[in-house]
């Protein structure tokens, strides 16, 4: 299944901005999708896989910013600051999940039915505020009602079939150091970086719409309406 997503125009950009300023990292990926797709299918954002809804964050931002995103990141040896580009559409469209349906995992000599986590799962988990999120999360996605999935061993199994079934739902970028040639592994946490960015925009906008509804007495609704490029001539208008 294609996460599909549409634009959002900057009014609604800061509207949920507002309305997940106090939530959790999947809260927000769900407020930002399902605001981002079609009414008849915003009801099953939280019913999308993990990777499926990292897919949907990433073409949204791309939508929203551009295709590259730029991730800062300090090497664990020298602590140099280590810059590298990301093609967000590319990702995005790599990776989709091999299937929807049960899947089955080989494991001590047993198949062993599962699906693959999906929002609503880790909505559940964060909000039980579990001592072992991933055990939590194993427990829900077995369906096997007789498999032990508090065993650590089949629960690292699983993640590991979950990977490769649905390769989006943890991301880990390769790094190197352009210092020290340290090579390393970083989790990119596509959500939290997003909505940084998103934060950023709101208040960017914030001040542009301000200083123009002191300048002409116009009404924020207005201002955000117009393109950047037009909300920039006038801008360019008022002294600095
Ligand atoms: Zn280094």
């Amino acid at each position: 299944m294609r996460s599909a997503v549409r634009a959002l125009a900057p009014s609604e950009l800061i509207d949920l901005c507002d309305a997940g300023d106090a939530s959790s990292s999947t809260t927000r990926a769900v407020l930002l999708l399902e605001a981002a797709t079609e009414a008849d299918e915003a009801g099953s954002v939280r019913d999308w896989s993990l990777g499926q809804v990292n897919a949907g964050l990433l073409r949204l931002r791309t939508l929203v910013f551009g295709r590259r995103m730029e991730v800062l990141a300090d090497c664990p040896a020298c602590a140099a600051i280590c810059e590298s580009e990301l093609d967000c559409l590319a990702m995005a469209e790599a990776a989709a999940p091999t299937a929807a349906g049960p899947l089955t995992l080989a494991f001590g000599g047993a198949e062993i039915a599962y699906r693959l986590p999906t929002a609503a799962d880790l909505l559940a988990v964060t909000a039980r505020a579990s001592s072992d999120p991933a055990q939590a999360l194993s427990r829900r996605i077995v369906l096997d009602g007789g498999m032990d999935a508090d065993s650590g061993e089949l629960g690292a199994a699983l993640a590991e079939a979950v990977a490769a079934a649905d390769p989006l739902t943890h991301i880990e970028l390769a790094l190197t150091c352009p210092d020290c040639a340290t090579r390393w592994t970083e989790p990119l946490h596509v959500v939290d970086l997003f909505w940084a960015e998103l934060r950023n925009l709101a208040a960017r906008l914030t001040f542009d719409v301000a200083r123009l509804a002191q300048a002409f007495g116009w009404r924020e609704s207005d201002i955000l309406a117009m393109s950047p490029r037009r909300r920039q001539r006038y801008l360019e208008l008022l002294p600095p």
